[in-house]
């Protein structure tokens, strides 16, 4: 009768990493009848002081099991999991960014240049309910007050709906970047200088190995499951890009996402596309180094991401005069010239004859038609507000559902006299500052108390007089600059 061990140490002196010090002085076992290693958790590690790790077959139930097995019986044993001690297994927990903070951005679109450009200063305005839809496809909002009011906010909300980061972008009338910022620096800031301790999740989202890790509008690939994907730089651009050439609820229309700069297209933010028809759009650069970088790029991340194709659109590279590829632009300065009504039909046209590389005549500039809003209804939907959503507490930190923002189509009132009764209660029930008061960086406010006194008999005199706006809209911002003595978009 055989007495040996079915299952013995290997002989030899070769020597594998240990599980628990990860030093290369482990023995394993070997089953004799198979002449295979056991699971690489059983064996001995010889630095028996240092380490001392050993995990004996035949007594935690291994042997007995595998016997079991052989004769047909049925068990449930499971051998215990390896444990690498070195391995990098608990990577820290992303934090990402509450619900409520988000939600303090969703309003107060009458005072975001960015949108405001859009309804009533670019040269093609778009309807309201294209703006409002666009507004919450993206979940556009805006800094209300404090550092950079007027401000536009772009969220990256990840496909799972989590917040990973906000982007502030003041702009111009034009809406050229003037700054960029982003939201929980602001935040940090505004703590910081008032000598106020961190929130907690700050504490904890500064932590975070990359803020900007995801792509803007990656929430949209889990509701637009089939649109062919348009991958831009700029979260603004992939706005202009909604705008026109159409909305995703339309299947073959293009679903516009951006990465947040050149130098961030990577494999990471791109497995959420994985399976999906991909356009990228690099912007303009100087010898096109911008599309070779991308192109590079989208090769590389292709391979890794099966189902998934690439295509970068060399339209601009193709359409572009010199100067323009030395200042780096990209196609929103082009659309945005340019009427919206023309393009929402042709994207295809244009999207995919680029992309099939055709060298024949370039897109005709679309011709300057005469569709441009009337300067009234501009005017009226200049004058839009709408209620500012309660943040809600205690709500999951991620977003469910895209909510509706609508602008209302309120006319604007043939007076001021709500508004007027509404300043004077306003005035009256605050201690009036006795020093000056820096309005705007255009003005200063020597004597608070005058200056109230004089605005209010200009605004009553000349009640719903366009001309006279300009001081019912002054007290309003100093309503609003005593007001922000609180930074209300902070907790
Ligand atoms: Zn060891």
């Amino acid at each position: 009768m055989n007495t040996e061990y079915r299952y013995i140490f290997e002989k030899g002196s070769k020597k594998h990493l240990c599980p628990n010090c990860d030093k290369k002085r482990f023995v394993r076992y070997i089953d004799t009848q198979t002449g295979e290693y056991l699971p690489e958790q059983y064996g001995r590690c010889d630095r028996e002081s240092k380490c001392g790790y050993f995990l004996n077959p035949y007594k935690d139930g291994y042997t007995k099991a595998i016997w079991e097995r052989e004769q047909g019986n049925k068990t449930d044993w499971k051998p215990q999991q390896p444990k690498r001690k070195k391995k990098p297994v608990n990577k820290p927990k992303r934090t990402f960014i509450p619900v409520e903070v988000f939600n303090r951005t969703r309003a107060g679109y009458e005072q975001n240049t960015f949108i405001q450009n859009l309804l009533t200063r670019v040269a093609f305005p778009f309807e309201v309910q294209d703006i409002e839809k666009v507004i919450s496809l993206y979940h556009l909002g805006t800094v209300q007050n404090g550092y950079r009011t007027g401000s536009n906010t772009f969220p990256f909300v990840d496909i799972n709906g989590n917040i990973r980061a906000i982007q502030v972008k003041h702009f111009d009338e034009q809406n050229r970047t003037k700054a960029t910022d982003f939201l929980h620096s602001i935040i940090e800031k505004y703590h910081t200088r008032n000598n106020k301790p961190l929130p907690e999740w700050l504490e904890a989202y500064n932590k975070n190995e990359t803020k900007v890790s995801c792509l803007f509008g990656e929430h949209l690939l889990s509701k637009y499951t089939y649109n062919p994907i348009a991958l831009v730089e700029a979260p603004k651009t992939a706005i202009y890009g909604t705008l026109y050439f159409g909305f995703p609820e339309q299947p073959t229309n293009l679903l516009w996402l951006a990465v947040y700069n050149l130098s961030s297209l990577n494999l990471n933010k791109c497995k959420a596309l994985k399976g999906r028809n991909v356009y990228l759009f690099p912007d303009l650069s100087k010898d096109g180094k911008a599309f070779e970088l991308w192109s590079n790029k989208a090769t590389e991340i292709q391979k890794r991401l099966q189902g998934t194709y690439f295509h970068v659109s060399d339209l601009l590279e193709q359409l572009a005069p010199q100067q323009d590829k030395e200042q780096g632009k990209d196609i929103a300065d082009y659309l945005i010239k340019q009427d919206w009504r023309l393009y929402r039909k042709k994207q295809e046209r244009i999207v995919f004859r680029t992309l099939k590389k055709e060298t024949s005549q370039p897109e005709p500039e679309p011709v300057e038609t005469s569709t441009r809003e009337n300067s009234e209804k501009r005017e009226r939907q200049k004058k839009t507000f709408f209620s500012q959503p309660e943040p809600k507490l205690n709500e999951p930190n991620y977003i469910k559902e895209t909510e509706r923002i609508e602008l209302p189509k309120k006319e604007q009132p043939e007076n001021w006299g709500n508004d007027i009764a509404e300043l004077e209660n306003y005035f009256a029930s605050i201690e009036l500052p006795t020093q000056p008061i820096k309005l705007n960086k255009g003005s200063t406010i020597k004597n608070c108390s005058l200056f109230i006194e004089s605005h209010f008999i200009n605004v009553k005199k000349n009640d719903g007089k366009t001309r006279f706006l300009p001081y019912l809209s002054r007290l309003h911002e100093l309503k609003n600059h005593l007001n922000n003595q609180d930074f209300s978009i902070i907790p």
